[in-house]
């Protein structure tokens, strides 16, 4: 990326998956991310650790910054020699006053670079079950504010002009002028009884569309009391929903899930439920840290060599490892003397990474299955073997290996600490009653949930618990809790098939 430069990037219309390839590019090469309201929070993602954030959407009315301001804030950060995105929802040039911040780019004498995104006026209704064309129906598609009052003397939209469009009108930021825009269409001679919806926040979970005609519109979306930000569509290719529309029909649109992360399941139940059409929110309930005292580690990495085994019990302990390595500046190389004990395939994957292979690969931490896998590759007896572990390792391994005879260094690689900042954003949620489910993956998963989250914010907000098994579920008794679904099978398929027998049932809390 080019230092100085602005990027006036467009975000795409919410759902994340709908960020272009270049967009995503930017963003993670970054110094700086200037971002509105429209553009997906979760779209930060790819950004950099390091990168700086500026949010100056106009919903923290507090901090609502002016189009000047802003255009003033992106050149100065460009001059500052930084590479700028500027992230806004949809296509920048389509009603985001994209223009106006290239211009000021142009007169600054600052360079920048334009990337289109997916335009909420065609996503939206695409995710609604509207094509907004079709051959037979719809010839053309027309993007028009709705911003403007439709009655003020001087308007710049030609009422009649649209009136007579014949093809699909799709009406930006109209939402509170939608009876007026209804009123002056009719006025003009639009067929009163051509269709029309608004398709509000759509593409994301939270995608609600009502339908009507041009004359009932203004009523139907006054009993739903639609806000923005909302799409108007009028034509006759919003009768194509009923059978089009595929997105709320997913089985779990519009349910919003948390997701306990744990050491047994990576991202495969986020993946499934969100492909499912849930939103799924992560709780994160422990992070890595590196030990408080290092010197045992770094001592220990400092002469691999006197060590015949090296086991290695998971990911964080090989990375912790090899980072203490690195900087007595070492590499691989200085365990060529040492037998490696890897448990899992993710923790040999992991070592494989650093061009290692293990000679010993036992499934689980189980202290004899560890010792029976080395012991088949080498007489333990004697054998001085080092085990780079968590603050918080139970001790059977190292019993194990020590009743084999051998000679164990264990040494802290990592500490897991207790991480509470998802908690709050689940318990706000959990308060006004906005998370349809909470899945246990584990009876550690229970524990590590409601150490950071208290079982009565749970047994008084309307959410359902998920629990993957019977052993799970004894857990969350213990805590005075009934899982509204119990899996059958006990993987994370069945987990997921039992929230769905539950929803098709039609369950409720
Ligand atoms: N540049 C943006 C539009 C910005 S103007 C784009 O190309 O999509 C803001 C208006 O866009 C909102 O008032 C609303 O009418 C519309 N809008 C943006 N995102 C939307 C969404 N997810 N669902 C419905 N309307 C949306």
């Amino acid at each position: 990326m080019r230092k100085g430069c602005i990027y006036l990037v467009g975000a795409g219309p919410g759902d994340p998956g709908l960020i272009t390839v270049r967009a995503a590019e930017l963003l993670a090469g970054a110094d700086v991310v200037v971002y509105d309201y429209l553009a997906s929070p979760r779209l930060l993602k790819h950004a950099r650790a390091d990168a700086e954030l500026i949010y100056v959407g106009k919903q923290a009315a507090r901090h609502a910054m002016s189009q000047d301001q802003i255009n003033q804030l992106l050149v100065a950060k460009a001059r500052g020699g930084a590479a700028v995105v500027r992230l806004k929802g949809g296509d920048p040039y389509v009603f985001g006053r994209g223009g106006e911040e290239a211009l000021a780019a142009v007169e600054a004498g600052v360079p920048f670079e334009e990337v289109p995104g997916v335009t909420s006026g065609i996503a939206a209704p695409a995710y609604a079950g509207i094509p907004v064309t079709h051959r037979l129906m719809a010839g053309n598609v027309g993007l028009v504010t709705g911003h403007e009052t439709p009655d003020k003397e001087a308007s710049d939209l030609d009422y009649e002009a649209l009136a007579r469009w014949k093809g699909t009108l799709v009406f930006y930021m109209g939402v509170a002028n939608v009876e007026s825009i209804c009123r002056q269409l009719m006025e003009h001679g639009l067929d009163a009884a051509t269709p029309a919806a608004i398709v509000r926040w759509g593409t994301t979970v939270q995608q609600q569309v009502v339908t009507a005609t041009v004359a009932t519109l203004a009523q139907v979306a006054r009993d739903a009391n639609l806000m923005p930000p909302a799409l108007i569509v009028v034509g006759q290719v919003v009768r194509l929903r009923e059978r089009l529309n595929w997105f709320e029909r997913r089985a779990l649109h519009g349910r919003r899930i948390v997701v306990t992360r744990s050491r047994e399941h990576a991202s495969g139940l986020t993946d499934a439920l969100t492909e499912l059409g849930a939103e799924v929110i992560e709780m994160p309930t422990i992070r890595i840290a590196p030990p408080q005292d290092d010197a045992p580690l770094r001592a220990a990495a400092a002469n691999p060599g006197a060590f015949d085994w090296i086991v290695f019990t998971s990911v964080n302990a090989v990375d912790g490892f090899f980072n203490a390595l690195a900087a007595g500046g070492l590499d691989s190389r200085a365990l060529a003397p040492c037998r490696l004990c890897v448990i899992g395939p993710v923790t040999a994957e992991r070592l494989a990474g650093y061009g290692l292979r293990a000679d010993a690969q036992p499934p689980t931490f189980a202290g004899s299955e560890v010792t029976g896998a080395m012991a088949a590759a080498d007489d333990l007896r004697g054998k001085k073997i080092l085990c780079p572990r968590s603050d918080i390792a139970p001790r059977d391994l190292i019993d194990a290996l020590t009743a084999a005879g051998a000679c164990v260094t264990e040494v802290i690689a990592y500490r897991t600490e207790p991480d509470c900042r998802g908690a709050e954003q689940v318990l706000e949620l959990l308060q006004e009653g906005q998370v349809g489910w909470i899945t246990f993956t584990s009876s550690s998963t229970v524990k590590n949930f409601f150490d950071a989250v208290s079982p009565d914010a749970v047994r008084s907000a309307a959410v359902r618990l998920a629990s993957i098994g019977p052993m799970t579920t004894r857990t969350l008794a213990g805590l005075g809790l009934a899982p509204a679904a119990e899996a059958n099978v006990h993987t994370i398929d069945g987990l997921i098939a039992c929230i769905l027998d539950h929803e098709r049932a039609g369950g409720s809390c």
